[in-house]
Order: structure tokens, then C-alpha cells, then sequence
């Protein structure tokens, strides 16, 4: 069985097309520039080097037909025809409270999706149009949406409200919702399997990339999580403030004349390390100012790490104790500097990491240290695989 997942984003589309019968990944690539001048589509067949086609494409139409052209393409395509493609997974930002896993596209799935293009107005109306693209280029192939929002929606009520009048939750759904979901099922997933498939677990994981969440899961579900209504709560990430005293908001609309829009853009896309730094949103380019001797970039560092450990703090109370802390993403899979600073902070729980696996990277890894009372894991993430199977599994029931 062949899947191709496909993640739209404004003016961007990664895809990947799996041979489902061993996971291989055939082809993938990164379509950018969608609707701006300078479109251009990188395409990698497994085994090959990258390929860039720089056209203009005005739409998503445009982007997913050049990729399926290069897909079936004699020279640098992976198949024959497109009629070998089973089914398309898609990644969908926001799926609200309506969803609470993966399922088959239907007329009712893409109102809803519409539904809540006001909770995820950058990434909603783009994975639709991925989806309707699809629909239109391939006339009965099934379409999946896997949601980032469903793994989290089995948390109970006294995680996801807000303290605020009941009426905006009645009215307009205002609530802790919670993103990464694929990544935070796929790692605790493995997790749990590093563990030995114990029949009660307690697991915290930590998506450390460019935008970040941690996730309390027992025995395999979500129980509490970082990122709220949006992705924009929890702790500092490359261009998001996270969580900030609500006060501030209409403090600085007032002081510095800002629209509701304009404040938005300042938490989303000018805070986190990039604000903090005033340099890069990178967190490579941030350690390397900090070795460098830039108080700031050390600050937003030591902001991050300190970030990370109390929110494992509240969540290893949340779960009643904690089997295994699991780092994925960017900078957790990669990054062992913070991974060891942040398990520092964790020795009071009993937490001991082998500072040799630490330094390992590219695998599961369990860098857990003579005499921890709780294990410590990198897992490397794989949303991609995880809509894969996501899609295969609909596609087989
Ligand atoms: P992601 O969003 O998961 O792709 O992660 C992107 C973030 O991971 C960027 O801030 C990168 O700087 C960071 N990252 C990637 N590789 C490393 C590394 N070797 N050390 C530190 N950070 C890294």
C-alpha cells in the first residue's frame, strides 16, 4: 500500500509518499513560495539527490499538481502511475473538540475543519485547500485528516477550562485544546514500548523544536499539556512567548497604540528567543551568542530550560509520579546541553542521566543514569509515519 502525507501550511507543503508494506519513504519534499514570487518545489527520491523546480505555482492546486507530476515523472519520479497512491493523510492544525482521532475526509469533516478556521486561522483554510486539491487531482482516492488537536482531547475539564466567565466556553468553545498531538502519541507510544509495555504508565514528553509543547500521558492518554486555544501558550519557543501574566496584553496594546492583530504578531512571531535575544529565533545561533559571552542569549536560554523543568515538575504531580521523561523534536532529540541542564533541575525527583548516552543522537535512546527512580529517553519524532499509519489503519477497517 502507498500513503502520501501531506502537511500544508500558508504558502508551503511538505509531503512524503511511504511504501506502507516496510514504512520506506519513496520520495519527499517541500513545495515554498506558494502564491509569492520565487515558488519552488524540492523533491528527494529516496536514494537521489534533491531536485529544485523553481515555476510559479498560485495556488495549492498548482502545488500539489507539480508534485504529483514529479511523483509519476520518468526521471526523478517514484512511480508510475498516481493510481498506485491509496490514500492521502493530512495534516490538520485544529480540530477543536470535534475530534478526538484521525478519520476518513467527508463533506461534514471539511465543514467542520471550516468550523475552525477561526481557532487556526494561519493552518485550517491551507489543510483544507490540501485537502479539496487532493479531491480535485485524484478523484477517489480517499482522503485522512490526522489532527494535531485529538491526542489531547481526552484531558479532563479541570485541564482544559480557563478561568474565565462560562459563557466563552459555551459560546465560542474557549478552552485548553493542545498541538504536537501526533508527535506527543507517536514518542509516548514508543515510550511506553521502551518501558516494556507495562499495563500502567506514567510519561512525560517534551517536543523541543521551534514551536514547543510537553504532554502529561497516563497509561498511553493525555491528561494535561502546555499549549492551550493555541499554540501560543506554555513556555518560550523560538518566536512564541508562551505563557505571559494576561495583564500585559491590554497594558501594551494601550501603551504602544497596538491593534489586536498587531499585539498577536508580537507574541506569535517577535517574542521567544528571537525577542529575548534580538538575534535569531534559532536556538543553534542563540548557544553559539551564549558561548560568545551574550548575557542575552544566556538569559533565554536559561529562561527555556527553567521553563521546561517546572512545567515537568507540575506535570510529574499531575500524574502522580512519572515512569519516563521523553525529549523529541529540533532541540530535544538533538540538543543534550539543554537535555542535561533541564535533568539537573529534575535531581530533586530523583532523576540521574548517563552523560556519555547523552551525547548520542540519530535513535531511541535511553540515557538514563545509574540509580534514576525515573528514566530518561530521546526518541526521535515521526509525525509523518504516524499520519501514514493513521491512513493505512482507516483505509483497512
Ligand atoms: P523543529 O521545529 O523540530 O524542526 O526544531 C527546530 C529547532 O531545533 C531550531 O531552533 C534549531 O536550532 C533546533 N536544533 C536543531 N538541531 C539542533 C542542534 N544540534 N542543537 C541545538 N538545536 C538544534
Amino acid at each position: 500500500m502507498k500513503i502520501l502525507v501531506i502537511n500544508c501550511g500558508s504558502s508551503s507543503l511538505k509531503y512524503q509518499l511511504y511504501n506502507m508494506d516496510n514504512n520506506e519513504v519513496l520520495a519527499k519534499g517541500l513545495v515554498e513560495r506558494i502564491g509569492i514570487e520565487g515558488s519552488n518545489l524540492q523533491h528527494t527520491p529516496a536514494g537521489k539527490d534533491k531536485v529544485v523546480f523553481e515555476q510559479p505555482l498560485a495556488n495549492h492546486d498548482e502545488a500539489i499538481k507539480l508534485v504529483m507530476e514529479k511523483l509519476v515523472d520518468p526521471e526523478c519520479g517514484v512511480i508510475s502511475d498516481l493510481s498506485e497512491i491509496n490514500g492521502v493523510g493530512h495534516r490538520v492544525l485544529h480540530g477543536s473538540k470535534y475530534f478526538t482521532e484521525s478519520c476518513v475526509v467527508t463533506d461534514e469533516v471539511k465543514e467542520v475543519v471550516r468550523k475552525c478556521f477561526d481557532l487556526g486561522p494561519l493552518h485550517n483554510p491551507a489543510n483544507l485547500m490540501g485537502i479539496e486539491a487532493c479531491e480535485k487531482l485524484m478523484p477517489g482516492v480517499p482522503n485522512i485528516a490526522v489532527f494535531d488537536t485529538a491526542f489531547h482531547q481526552t484531558m479532563p475539564p479541570k485541564a482544559y477550562m480557563y478561568a474565565l466567565p462560562y459563557e466563552y466556553y459555551e459560546k465560542y468553545d474557549v478552552r485548553r485544546y493542545g498541538f504536537h498531538g501526533t508527535s506527543h502519541r507517536y514518542v509516548s507510544k514508543r515510550a511506553i514500548e521502551m518501558l516494556g509495555n507495562p499495563e500502567h504508565s506514567k510519561v512525560i514528553t517534551c517536543h523541543l523544536g521551534n514551536g514547543s509543547s510537553i504532554a502529561a500521558v497516563k497509561d498511553g492518554k493525555v491528561i494535561d499539556t502546555t499549549m492551550g486555544l493555541t499554540p501560543l501558550a506554555g513556555f518560550e519557543m523560538g518566536t512564541r512567548c508562551g505563557d505571559i501574566d494576561p495583564a500585559i496584553v491590554p497594558y501594551l496594546m494601550k501603551k504602544e497604540n497596538l491593534t489586536p492583530d498587531e499585539i498577536d504578531t508580537i507574541m506569535n512571531k517577535k517574542s521567544g528567543l528571537l525577542g529575548l535575544t534580538g538575534r535569531s529565533s534559532d536556538f543553534r545561533d542563540a548557544e553559539e551568542a551564549m558561548n560568545n559571552g551574550d548575557e542575552r542569549a544566556k538569559l533565554a536560554l536559561d529562561m527555556f530550560r527553567y521553563q521546561i523543568a517546572k512545567f515537568i515538575g507540575a506535570y510529574y504531580v499531575a500524574l502522580g509520579g512519572c515512569d519516563a521523561i521523553v525529549f523529541t523534536a529540533g532541540i530535544g532529540e538533538n540538543n543534550g546541553g539543554h537535555r542535561a541542564a533541564i535533568c539537573e533541575y529534575l535531581e530533586c525527583l530523583g532523576v540521574k542521566i548517563d552523560a556519555e548516552k547523552n551525547k548520542l543522537r540519530g535513535a531511541d535512546i535511553d540515557f538514563t543514569g545509574e540509580g534514576s527512580k525515573i528514566k530518561t529517553f530521546i526518541i526521535p519524532t515521526d509525525e509523518e509515519l504516524m499520519i501514514a499509519q493513521d491512513t493505512m489503519e482507516l483505509l483497512n477497517k
